[in-house]
């Protein structure tokens, strides 16, 4: 079947302390594979900035005085409601992030998920029994502490994931009991004004979820270093999240950032066709916009050969296209600039003395999901964050040489291994510092309720609900003594 109708969605406003406001200039937000205008969203001004915060702030004593079980019936209502328009925010996140529907579809598919994780999570938020008399100072003491709500959880989320990824700050700060500023992603925000009409419709009290749209420059960095924001949860690159460490003042801080992403593929695999196969979804879908996209794969010795040859047949057998179209695997990136930006690095690595054995090709912000081998360590294609559908082969003599390549990076946020040997898993677990290890399945595998983040310039602290309350809550510890 092929493309049924484009998605419009006209003029959208700002969301602030429960009321739909016009705020400034209309930016406009495109189909990112015809490049038509779908609909606008209006730029914040600074005084819409104050005044989503100001919200927030009184959103946050509505938020904080419900209790958990409430809390968990407006998150579980919202996954309900989420479910009830699966079609329509694939379409839309289709449309306006260039997402392949299928894949669109997983995203909403994990977006029920984590608005129902959260609701449970919102249940047992505990605190813990501290054993005081442990030290002689404690003796006749009794201690405890509680975990209470931060207050204003300021978001900044990406355009790769336009549902999902704003569902992991929206859901956990909610099940905390947070209120929510989102500035979501200026290239996809539309995703998220249809989430706030959910959360509306779910029953959020007023001010406990906001939206404000704008360019991250601005708009994102007079939230983020808002004194009324007692936490920024922001996902995006590398530089944005160092800038965000210096401008955010003392306030809890979590960065999800980017990855060169490692595969080890060892001697002893037997299926290789299969692993080939996991390994081209986990380079190409979404064009490889992912942070744990498959980039830099490693097959030890003997298995080199055989892996170029498979995983190059499974790259190209990939259908490239409309991402509206339900056949299509692979859709345009985010932008023609973009899309000339990753072809740039296609033809260094080329230059430079690289093969392209798929791919290598680019129309518009379409580009073809690209293999490279006899590419090395100082190009770009290796060392820096692709984001773009292009995964380099690389041949290691053993398999100490390709976890010692695969730790050879400013990042760490997943690695994947591929291996039948107990000692190799082991020696994987125990060498390779990443934020998450995958043995046998592709690195971009993510449960939405696993803890979830990088060490090294990948970031600072988790996701995964559980991971991200704790992120989003104060520890409060209580000591009692008895009255003399
Ligand atoms: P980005 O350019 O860093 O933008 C992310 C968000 O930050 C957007 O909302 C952006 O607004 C905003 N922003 C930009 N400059 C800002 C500033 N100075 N202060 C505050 N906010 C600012 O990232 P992207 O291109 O959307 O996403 C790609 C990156 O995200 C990749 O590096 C990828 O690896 C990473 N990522 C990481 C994870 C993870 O979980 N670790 C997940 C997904 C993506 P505008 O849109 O207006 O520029």
């Amino acid at each position: 079947m092929a493309v049924r109708e484009r998605v419009r969605f006209g003029e959208a406003k700002q969301f602030i302390g429960g009321q739909w406001t016009d705020g400034g200039t209309p930016i406009p937000v495109r189909d990112k594979y015809t490049g038509e205008v779908i609909g606008t969203v209006p730029e914040a001004r600074r005084e819409d900035v104050e005044a989503a915060v100001a919200a927030a702030q009184e959103g946050a004593k509505a938020m904080a005085a419900l209790p958990a079980w409430r809390r968990a019936e407006i998150l579980r209502g919202a996954a309900e409601r989420i479910r009830s328009q699966k079609e329509e925010f694939a379409r839309l996140i289709a449309a306006e992030a260039g997402k392949a529907l299928k894949w669109a579809r997983a995203e909403v598919e994990r977006a029920i998920w984590t608005f129902t994780i959260a609701a449970e999570e919102a249940r047992r938020i505990e605190g813990e029994v501290i054993p005081l008399d442990a030290v002689p100072a404690g003796e006749g003491y009794f201690g405890f502490y509680i975990r209470r709500p931060v207050g204003v959880v300021a978001a900044i989320t990406p355009f790769n994931f336009p549902l999902n990824l704003v569902a992991h700050k929206v859901a956990p700060a909610l099940a905390a009991g947070n209120a929510v500023v989102l500035k979501p992603a200026s290239a996809t925000p539309l995703t998220a004004v249809r989430l706030a009409q959910v959360l509306e419709a779910a029953g959020v009290p007023a001010g406990g979820f906001n939206l404000i749209f704008g360019p991250g420059g601005t708009v994102g960095e007079w939230l983020a270093a808002h004194p009324g924001v007692a936490k920024v949860s922001f996902t995006g690159s590398r530089a944005v999240g160092d800038r965000l460490t210096r401008v955010v003042g003392i306030k809890k801080l979590t960065l999800e950032l980017g990855n060169t992403t490692p595969v080890i593929v060892a001697e002893d695999v037997k299926d290789l066709d299969w692993v080939a196969r996991r390994l081209a979804v986990g380079a190409f879908y979404n064009s490889g916009q992912v942070c744990i996209s498959v980039q830099r794969i490693y097959g030890v010795r003997r298995i080199f050969e055989p892996l170029v040859e498979t995983f190059s047949r499974a790259a190209s057998e990939m259908v490239v296209g409309d991402p509206l179209d339900e056949r299509v695997d692979v859709g345009p990136l985010i932008d023609e600039r973009e899309a000339m930006r990753v072809e740039g690095w296609i033809q260094e690595a080329l230059h430079g003395g690289a093969e392209a054995v798929a791919g290598a090709r680019r129309e518009g912000p379409v580009v073809w999901p690209t293999v490279l081998i006899r590419v090395r360590p100082e190009m770009r294609v290796v060392r820096e964050e692709v984001f773009g559908p292009v995964a380099s082969v690389l041949d290691a003599e053993d398999f100490e040489e390709a976890l010692a390549a695969a730790n050879a990076t400013e990042y760490g946020l997943q690695v994947a291994v591929f291996t039948r040997d107990i000692n190799r898993v082991l020696r994987a677990i125990q060498g390779l510092d990443f934020g998450g290890i995958i043995i046998n399945d592709t690195p971009s595998y993510r449960a939405d309720h696993m803890p979830y983040g990088g060490v090294k310039g990948s970031g600072l602290g988790r996701e995964g609900v559980r991971y991200a309350i704790e992120e989003m809550t104060n520890i409060h510890m209580v000591v009692i003594r008895p009255a003399p």
